[in-house]
């Protein structure tokens, strides 16, 4: 249970609460979002409205009316914006942030993820890029801007499924408010589901770090890996090289998302060097030399 003295704690750590979430207010919101997707059916085709352009007068004024529209403004509003939950011991939700809006540095991984074919992002520098990234970029690609049908959006977090599976479920989290977008008939049956399938055709799948499991799809348009420091396998670099080709047969971007931990797998072999006669391919954000 979350006692006064830890509550005391969180509010003196600047974080402000909002309200005790009773299992008879989670069900109101359900229903309230229930009627709202009833009423308006749609998904803005805008990631994130705080990225529209303000330069000059017009486009201030066009920003503006954009965000009046709220929570119509952009999918990122539309489904609700990060939160920050404290749980009890029975996994309950006591105590929840209010909404935190993407910051200009989590905006900017974003364009650079998109920007190149070969990303890579250290996550000691404490962004959310799994949230920002892995879970509601690719939830917004693939079941609302859809650029190319039928592609495919592989994550890998583990040599594990079931770690793998956890990112989507964080996406599923997100869809689950916006139901209409999942295909019809396809919709997921777990909590915490190995394929996501979009209404429009796209699927985000989550595989475990096998270099079978990269080979065996095709028209992959994402691959993000998660974690590679911690897969903790004996030779991790066969599995970049089963997932790299998927740059070249269906133009796919790979992303690698990592909290570096000591000079050993291929992320500090082929992308987090210091060696200067290694040169990556990956663009990253990374500096070099403070590895522990
Ligand atoms: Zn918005």
């Amino acid at each position: 249970m979350t006692s006064l003295a830890s509550l005391k704690q969180v509010k003196d750590g600047g974080i402000s609460l909002i309200y005790p979430r009773t299992a008879a207010l989670i069900d109101a919101e359900k229903k309230k979002r229930e009627k709202y997707n009833e009423k308006f059916p749609f998904v803005p085709a805008l990631e994130y409205c705080h990225n529209l352009p303000e330069s000059t007068k017009e486009e201030k004024k066009i920003k503006e009316d954009v965000m009046s529209c709220h929570p119509n403004c952009c999918f990122n509003h539309r489904v609700g914006m990060p939160t920050i939950t404290y749980e009890d011991i029975e996994k309950q939700i006591q105590w929840e942030s209010e909404p935190i809006e993407f910051s200009a540095y989590e905006e900017e991984m974003v364009n650079e993820y998109e920007s190149t074919h070969f990303f890579a992002e250290n996550k000691c520098r404490g962004a959310g890029a799994s949230e920002r990234i892995t879970v509601r970029h690719m939830a917004y690609k693939y079941f609302v801007e859809n650029r190319t049908q039928e592609r495919k959006c592989l994550i890998c977090g583990s040599i594990s499924i079931t770690i793998s599976k956890n990112f989507t479920h964080r996406i599923k989290l997100i869809l689950d408010k916006v139901p209409f977008l999942y295909k019809k008939g396809m919709e997921p049956n777990s909590d915490f589901p190995r394929e996501l399938h979009a209404a429009q055709g796209g699927q985000i799948i989550a595989i475990p770090a096998e270099e079978d499991a990269f080979r065996s799809y095709d028209k992959v348009g994402d691959v993000i890996l998660e974690e590679v420091s911690s897969w903790d396998k004996e030779d991790d670099e066969p599995v970049l090289k089963a997932a790299e080709p998927h740059v070249f047969k269906s133009n796919a971007r790979i992303g690698n998302l990592t909290t570096p931990k000591g000079k050993q797998g291929y992320y500090w072999n082929k992308i987090f060097t210091d060696d200067p006669d290694v040169k990556t391919k990956y663009k990253n954000t990374i500096q070099t030399g403070d590895v522990s």
